[in-house]
């Protein structure tokens, strides 16, 4: 490779015998000096081998400027106020790395989707910490939940927008629904499967349904994305009832066993099913959360001596996800799960069963397996999503009042608080 006046951070063209590549040069390791490292326009970092390179080009320079934060103020729109938490939304590519980092400024996000101005004013911004969704824990969602009550009980502000990483998101959104009680207002969450750098960014169209959806009558924590692949709607989806089902589509949220409450476009919104209505009075927090509580999933041949180590340290409550409609390892297995399961809840242990099919729900009275699993006392939780369900014993245990009384913890979590149970369930 000829010496070159290239920097990490340019955008260059590598000139190899066959074939030229465009992209941004990153930082080599110091592991692996001799490789050039390509960022590509598709996202994907490629290395070639340095004695192969024949010219680097520079396209264009690397500017390091600080972005200045302007966030536009327009009193005739209607006023949301946003709360950003960290993800790939409010990211971009670390050229010295390779690696997706948060901005430096998280309100700068508003710099590269300037559009959501159009459609509304956004009056305040809360940044209550910068997080991969995999790093939060129900401290986090009891901190969003504490910023999001004052910002809906401002008389002034319409909705709220959440910006957020797409991992545990739906986590975050059961969280939330059964945190913010009697709601008022629309709770938007929205994210980004791909970083601001990227041509493919989906964050503009979901800021965008996020602001229309944040006006709307809807008086419910929903997640609002991609309808599908392409850039022309989102849906509004209900927060107790939403799973991540891809790693990197835009349209990795769906709704299951249910439906989404809207379709939003970024000018107008439809409605698709029934919904709690905007309404008066005061949004108060619940935030209560039992942290020993833990999700196991069911396998072939799992051996139920898992359980004495929760037992063991004290555990309030387990969701077992278990297969079909709702079975775990029963009489005739070599490691029936029954006895072990009856003894742990003698001693106190509340255990719940979802189902791992993820559509549907449990009934565990059409088999003997089921039936005697049901004997010892778990609570078949319908329809509910697992993820819903660990969250929902968590918060139904982190009330002392609820917690003391094993018949009061099983009826807490066959009502339906939040959207997480359906009577009938959607195709
Ligand atoms: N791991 C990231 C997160 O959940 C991915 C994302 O933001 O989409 O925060």
């Amino acid at each position: 490779m000829e010496k070159t006046n290239a920097v990490p951070g340019d955008y260059v063209e590598l000139s190899l015998v066959n074939r030229d590549y465009q992209g941004m040069l990153l930082e080599t390791p110091e592991s692996e000096k001799g490789i050039v490292l390509l960022k590509l326009d598709s996202g994907y970092n490629i290395g070639f081998v340095k004695k192969e390179v024949i010219e680097v080009k520079v396209l264009k320079k690397f500017s390091e400027k600080k972005e200045e934060l302007e966030i536009k103020k327009d009193s005739g729109k209607p006023n949301v106020a946003m709360i950003i938490t960290g993800g790939t939304i409010a990211a971009r590519l670390n050229p010295r790395k390779g690696g997706v980092d948060w901005l430096d400024n998280p309100e700068s996000l508003f710099k590269f989707y300037p559009e959501i101005f159009n459609l509304v004013n956004v009056s305040k911004v809360e940044v209550p910490f910068m997080k991969a969704s995999e790093d939060m824990d129900f401290k986090d969602w009891q901190k969003i939940a504490r910023v999001a009550v004052k910002l809906l009980n401002d008389p002034n502000v319409k909705g709220i927008i959440i910006t957020h990483g797409t991992d545990f998101l739906h986590y975050t959104s059961s969280a939330l629904s059964f945190f913010l009680r009697n709601l008022n207002k629309p709770v938007v969450l929205t994210y980004s499967q791909r970083s601001i750098d990227r041509a493919s960014s989906d964050a503009n169209l979901n800021l965008q349904c996020s602001a229309i959806a944040a006006i709307s009558d809807i008086a419910e924590v929903m997640i609002v994305g991609h309808a599908s692949e392409n850039d022309d709607f989102c849906f509004a989806m209900p927060g107790t009832k939403v799973r991540k089902l891809h790693t990197s589509r835009r349209d990795a949220f769906k709704v299951i066993n249910g439906k989404p409450f809207a379709k939003v476009f970024p000018d107008k919104i439809i409605n698709v099913s029934e919904y709690n209505r905007r309404k008066k009075g005061k949004v108060k927090v619940d935030a209560v959360f039992e942290e020993k509580v833990a999700l196991v999933k069911i396998y072939p041949g799992q051996n139920p001596e898992i359980l004495d180590y929760y037992s063991k340290e004290k555990y309030k409550g387990i969701v077992l996800e278990m297969s079909g409609l709702g079975h775990a390892p029963g009489r005739r297995a070599r490691n029936s799960w029954i006895r072990k399961l009856a003894e742990i809840q003698k001693k106190g242990m509340i255990v719940c069963a979802t189902s791992q099919c993820i559509n549907g729900r449990t009934e565990p009275r059409i088999y003997s397996n089921g039936r005697e699993l049901l004997e010892t006392g778990i609570i078949y939780l319908e329809d509910m999503l697992s993820e819903t369900a660990l969250v929902k014993l968590g918060w139904v245990l982190g009330h002392k009042d609820w917690a003391k009384n094993r018949d009061a913890v099983k009826a807490k979590m066959l009502e339906n608080v939040a959207g997480e149970i359906s009577e009938r369930l959607e195709s």
